[in-house]
């Protein structure tokens, strides 16, 4: 395999947890090479939303890692080529409903009055969190990481296992996401298959999102050219169809929140596979003398985890 001479760190994987851990590292003066069988703008991450926010994963790590992504991607944030812009959004609910507890460490946190929520929502607060445009965010991430000198090779085929990697570096980090179930024989990690549909922008802004979390949220973001519309939560569905029934009902639960996306010209339907763990695996070990640490199984929350992880993986290896 043609890699960078004598890299210190092989990360595997393009998706948002390999290139922000191989930008962490590379940043941190690391010789970094990246392998992936899949570019950024083919994996699961170039699908998501994508909000920031800690859901779908009971894990108090979670959170921690959530609100330590923050500081980076305020910072990124003010770079307007980045896919990343912090906004003004609501989440409401149906039912009788508190905020969650760390939703108070959120800067513009508020709760919303009668007159701020759509129809038949009587519970609801307002906060700011970063939004991601991800294919543009997943090109910043790649170009910052060139910059630095790092090295990335598209593979022909999938790895097989990790045993080729070690014997050229010392260290080696898994961010294979759902592919390592069959890298590392990891039959935790499962496929969580979702659904968006992507709109022209009828002159909307900010974010909305229903609460509590359900199979079927009620979810849209919206960027400056298009709007992302959710969602859909199918646990160990693994096929990449899009649905386009399902798609016709996501407009109907965001139109009834919103009229304006009733009428917005869908462009495009993107189906993505969330690699849903009980717990994400972030954590250190050895193979045959090399260091090998695992980063991989964030679930619906990848992008929120990005930066938190990665700078965990760099105080693992040290
Ligand atoms: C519909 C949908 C909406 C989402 N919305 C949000 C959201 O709003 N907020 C949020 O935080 N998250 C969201 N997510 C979740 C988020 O997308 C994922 O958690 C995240 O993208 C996982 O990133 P990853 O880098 O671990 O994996 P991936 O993006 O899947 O990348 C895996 C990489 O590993 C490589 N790889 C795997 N196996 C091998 C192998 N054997 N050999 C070589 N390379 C290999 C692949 O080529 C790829 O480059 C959403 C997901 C979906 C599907």
């Amino acid at each position: 395999m043609a890699v960078s001479a004598d890299p210190e760190v092989i990360v595997v994987g393009c998706g948002v947890a390999g290139l922000t851990t191989a930008l962490v590292l590379s940043e941190a003066g690391r010789a970094v090479t990246v392998v992936c069988d899949r570019e950024p703008q083919r994996t699961t991450s170039a699908v998501a939303g994508a909000l920031w926010g800690p859901y779908v994963f009971d894990d108090p790590r979670v959170l921690e890692w959530s609100l330590r992504s923050l500081p980076d991607l305020t910072a990124i944030a003010a770079d307007p080529r980045s896919g990343v812009r912090i906004t003004p959004g609501i989440e409401a609910s149906r039912e009788p409903a508190r905020p969650p507890a760390w939703l108070r460490s959120v800067s513009g946190f508020a709760p919303c009055g009668p007159s701020e929520l759509p129809p038949g929502f009587g519970w609801g607060w307002t906060y700011r969190a970063p939004v991601f445009d991800m294919p543009v965010y997943l090109g910043y991430l790649m170009g910052r990481l060139l910059a630095t000198g790092a090295t990335v090779r598209l593979l022909d085929s999938p790895l097989r296992d990790l045993d080729q990697l070690l014997e050229i570096a010392p260290v080696v980090v898994n961010c294979a996401g759902l592919g390592a179930r069959d890298l590392v024989g990891d039959r935790q990690v499962t496929p969580s298959w979702g659904q968006l549909v992507i709109t022209e922008n009828p002159g909307i802004e900010g974010f909305f999102s229903d609460f509590p979390e359900s199979e079927d949220p009620t979810y849209w973001i919206a960027h400056p050219d298009h709007v992302v519309l959710g969602g859909m939560v199918r646990h160990g569905r693994s096929d990449l169809r899009p649905d386009p029934e399902a798609a016709e009902r996501i407009v109907a639960r965001c139109a009834a929140v919103l009229p304006a996306l009733g009428h917005a010209e869908v462009r495009e339907l993107r189906v993505g596979l969330r690699p849903v763990r009980p717990r994400v695996r972030l954590e250190r070990g050895s193979h045959h003398g090399a260091v090998v640490v695992h980063n991989y199984g964030h679930g619906g929350s990848g992008v929120t985890l990005s930066w938190g992880c990665a700078r965990q993986v760099q105080s693992l290896i040290g």
